[in-house]
C-alpha cells in the first residue's frame, strides 16, 4: 500500500512539535494554521503550506487536528468535511467534550469520512521528543492505519475503543492529574506550616514518583471493585492499605498540631481501602 499523505491543522504549543515530527513523511505533509507565522518553521522542515483548511483536506488522507477547543474543532471538521476524500481520516488530538467526536464521527460516516479522537498526554517537550501517549478512539481497521503515523510523535499508542473512547480515557487520566495537584497543594500547606523547604519536598516527590510510578502504581488490575481474596494483589494491597492509613493518620496528626486543615487527606483516609480494592469488611 502507498504511504499516506498527511495533513496537520493547528500548529500551536502541541500541534507544532507533533507536526514537525511528520515533516519527513514519505507521503508528504501539508500544514495549515490561521497564524501564518506558525506555518513557517514547518515549511522550513519540508512541509507544504496550505492556503486553507479545505486545501489540507484536498491534499491529505490522514489529517491531524490540534486546535484549542470544541468550537474550533467543530469549525475545522466542518470545513474539512466539505473537501475531504472518501476514506479520509480526521484525527482530533485536542482535549474536548467526550461527546463531540462521537457526534462528528456519526455525522461523517455516511460520507465515508472517518472522524476519530486521539487526545495526547505528556506536554510539548514530549511531543518534540516523540514521547507522547495517545489514546485512540477509532474502529480497529482505522486504528491500524493511523498507528504508524502517530508512532512518529508518540511512544505509547493505545487503542481505547470506538470514537469517543480516547477522550473518555484522557478525561480519566487528567482527572487523576489535577486531583493529585490539589493534593500537592494540601501537602505544601502542611509542609510550609511544619517549617519545611518546599523546593526540597518537590524534589523528593518527583524523584520517588518516578521510581514508583506515583498513583499509576496501583493501576495494574482490570476492575475498580474489590479484589477477590485469591487475587495476587490482595495481600500486597492489604499491606499497602495498612501503611497508607498509618501515614495518613500521622499526617492528619501533624496537621492538627500545626493548625492546617487537610480535607483531602481526611477523604483519602476514608477512600484508600476501597481505592486499593481491599475495603474494610466491618
Ligand atoms: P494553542 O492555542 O497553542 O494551539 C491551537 C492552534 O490552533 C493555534 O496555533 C491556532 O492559531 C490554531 N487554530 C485555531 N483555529 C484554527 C483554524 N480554524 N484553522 C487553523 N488553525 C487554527 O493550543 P495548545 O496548547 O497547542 O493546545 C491544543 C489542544 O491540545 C488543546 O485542546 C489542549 O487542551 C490540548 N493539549 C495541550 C497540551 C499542552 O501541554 N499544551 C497537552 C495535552 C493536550
Amino acid at each position: 500500500m502507498s504511504e499516506p499523505r498527511l495533513g496537520y491543522i493547528g500548529l500551536g504549543n502541541m500541534g507544532a512539535p507533533m507536526a514537525k515530527r511528520l515533516a519527513g513523511a514519505a507521503g508528504g505533509l501539508t500544514v495549515f494554521d490561521v497564524r501564518a507565522e506558525a506555518m513557517a518553521p514547518l515549511v522550513d522542515a519540508g512541509a507544504a503550506q496550505a492556503g486553507s483548511v479545505g486545501d489540507v483536506a484536498a491534499a491529505a488522507d490522514v489529517i491531524s487536528v490540534t486546535v484549542l477547543d470544541d468550537a474550533q474543532v467543530r469549525s475545522v471538521v466542518a470545513e474539512l468535511a466539505a473537501h475531504a476524500k472518501p476514506d479520509a481520516v480526521i484525527a482530533i488530538h485536542s482535549t474536548i467534550s467526550d461527546t463531540t467526536a462521537v457526534e462528528l464521527a456519526a455525522d461523517l460516516a455516511p460520507h465515508g469520512i472517518h472522524v476519530i479522537d486521539a487526545p495526547v498526554s505528556g506536554g510539548a517537550g514530549a511531543a518534540a521528543n516523540g514521547q507522547l501517549a495517545t489514546m485512540v478512539g477509532a474502529p480497529r481497521a482505522v486504528y491500524e492505519r493511523v498507528k504508524p503515523v502517530f508512532k512518529q510523535w508518540a511512544a505509547v499508542v493505545i487503542h481505547a475503543g470506538e470514537p469517543g473512547a480516547g477522550t473518555r480515557m484522557k478525561l480519566a487520566r487528567n482527572m487523576l492529574t489535577f486531583t493529585a495537584y490539589a493534593a500537592a497543594g494540601e501537602a505544601m500547606r502542611l509542609a510550609e506550616a511544619a517549617g519545611l523547604d518546599l523546593q526540597a519536598l518537590g524534589r523528593v516527590v518527583r524523584h520517588t514518583d518516578a521510581l514508583t510510578g506515583g498513583p499509576g502504581a496501583i493501576m495494574g488490575r482490570d476492575s475498580a471493585g474489590p479484589l477477590p481474596a485469591d487475587h495476587f494483589l490482595h495481600g500486597i494491597f492489604t499491606h499497602t492499605r495498612g501503611l497508607g492509613e498509618k501515614d495518613l493518620s500521622l499526617a492528619l496528626g501533624l496537621g492538627e498540631a500545626t493548625g492546617v486543615d487537610l480535607p483531602l487527606a481526611q477523604l483519602a483516609l476514608r477512600e484508600l481501602a476501597g481505592a486499593l480494592g481491599v475495603p474494610h469488611t466491618d
